[in-house]
C-alpha cells in the first residue's frame, strides 16, 4: 500500500487512478483534490519524507 502524502489515507498502487510523480518518486492519492492539492504544493507534502508522521489536521 502506498500513503496519500496530503491526507494520510492508505492508497492501493494497483488501483489507484490519482497518482503523479514528482523528482522521481510516484505519489498516489484518494481523489483528484488530493492530487491538485499535492501538485500546487509538492514541496509542502513532501518535506516530511517517506517516515509519515500522521497528522489528525490533514485531511482531503
Ligand atoms: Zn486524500
Amino acid at each position: 500500500m502506498a500513503t496519500d502524502p496530503v491526507c494520510y489515507t492508505e492508497v492501493d498502487e494497483e488501483s489507484a487512478t490519482q497518482k503523479t510523480t514528482y523528482k522521481g518518486q510516484t505519489y498516489y492519492f484518494c481523489t483528484a483534490s488530493c492530487r491538485k492539492k499535492f501538485e500546487e504544493k509538492p514541496e509542502k507534502y513532501t518535506k516530511l519524507g517517506p517516515g509519515f508522521k500522521f497528522d489528525p489536521g490533514m485531511t482531503c
